[in-house]
């Protein structure tokens, strides 16, 4: 009789004892990333052996800027496929995605459109099996090569296991068009990446929990090359996008080698949780995770004005004038902010911080004023 209940693994008989560990990790196969992109949307999928009939989801604005062309392209490509208008991202949408897709009998699809069009593809393909490409319209945030998908619930944006893209066509000339305030939160979440890292590390420390190092790397290779550039990431100007869309998607691939959101979400991201509960009109994911990150490095004892200055250059937020929300809601979700994902240990530690400690902290790197 063997001691231990068997791993969801198999393991062949006779190997058990040669090496016992496993990870799966899952990435896109192709990245193209550049101006005019587009056009190649239907050689792409050619490359994958996509069956013939396809679905672009895509939502009511950029189904013009994209979603339309999108599956035009499609069709002029040899494949056949259906354009699936998207609302907001909820359970009760992604079911109704879900079923159109169905009906349509398309076996591949096509996210076309900002970060919530490109989570319910997520959702939808996970769900149906069915392979899918992202075409983002804009880059609001790290979600674009990533497995995680937000679906906001009853009261809440819960976090949800979606599907990785086989492929990410990201043309610049289409995510030039998107707000620029869209773009600078993008950038903003991934340089938020070098709180995330430093919760990991002191996790590690502390709570024995697994580490990757390569995982680890990369995120902090994209939060650096976002901070390298920041002057260089202008409103109106191409190739900004072509500057801040690398590291953006390696930010997915750097959740991707870790299996969890680990090396891009932390304190930072668990204070942007805590907002969106107790403010009444919560800002970009980005924004708040950029604002964040500056008061978690002043935590961490780091450089937090060399990442304000980043932020600041780039035109993101690093106030709560800035961000649209009152000071006392930061200060209210300082102090909640440990409570929203306890088993991500961060430099909140187990308490959180007290009310005169949130308050000092917000005032110290002039997040309230
Ligand atoms: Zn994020």
């Amino acid at each position: 009789m063997a001691a231990q209940e068997p791993t969801s693994r198999t393991v062949m008989p006779g190997y058990e004892s040669v090496f016992g560990k496993a990870k799966g990790m899952v990435f896109p196969r192709i990245v193209l990333v550049g101006h005019g992109v587009l056009d190649e949307l239907a050689t792409t999928c050619h490359q994958f052996d996509f069956p013939e009939r396809g679905a672009v989801i895509t939502g009511p604005k950029t189904a013009d800027l994209a979603g339309r062309r999108a599956t035009q392209i499609l069709g002029e490509g040899g494949f056949s496929a259906v354009t699936v208008i998207a609302h907001e991202a909820n359970e009760a949408e992604v079911d109704r995605v879900a079923e159109e897709v169905r009906a349509a009998e398309a076996r591949f699809l096509v996210g076309a459109g900002g970060g919530s069009k490109i989570d319910i593809t997520k959702v939808v393909a996970a769900r149906l099996h069915i392979p899918f490409v992202s075409l983002p319209t804009s880059a609001a945030h790290d979600g674009i090569s990533s497995p995680r998908a937000s679906l906001r619930g009853a009261s809440s944006i819960v976090s949800t296991e979606g599907a990785v893209p086989i492929g990410v066509v990201a043309d610049t000339q289409l995510i030039v068009q998107a707000p620029f305030r869209l773009l600078a939160s993008g950038c903003a979440d991934v340089i938020s990446n070098l709180t995330a890292t430093l919760d990991w590390r002191l996790a590690v420390r502390l709570r024995n929990e697994e580490y990757s190092s390569t995982a680890v790397a990369l995120s902090e290779y994209a939060a650096q090359e976002i901070m390298d550039h920041a002057s260089s990431i202008k409103p109106s100007l191409e190739e900004s996008v072509w500057i801040a869309i690398r590291p953006i998607l390696v930010a997915g691939i750097a959740m991707s080698v870790a299996g969890s959101s680990r090396p891009c979400s932390g304190s930072e991201h668990l204070f942007s949780h805590a907002l969106d509960r107790v403010s009444e009109r919560p800002s970009l994911h980005g924004e708040q995770c950029g604002v964040g990150a500056i008061m978690m490095m002043y935590l961490h004892g780091g450089d937090w004005k060399r990442l304000k200055n980043a932020l600041l250059t780039i035109g993101a937020p690093t106030t709560a004038r800035e961000l649209g929300v009152r000071n006392e809601e930061v200060v209210k979700a300082l102090v909640m902010a440990h409570s929203i994902r306890p088993d991500r240990y961060t430099i909140l530690g187990d308490n959180g911080l007290t009310r005169e400690a949130a308050e000092r902290l917000a005032a110290a790197t002039g997040v309230i004023g």
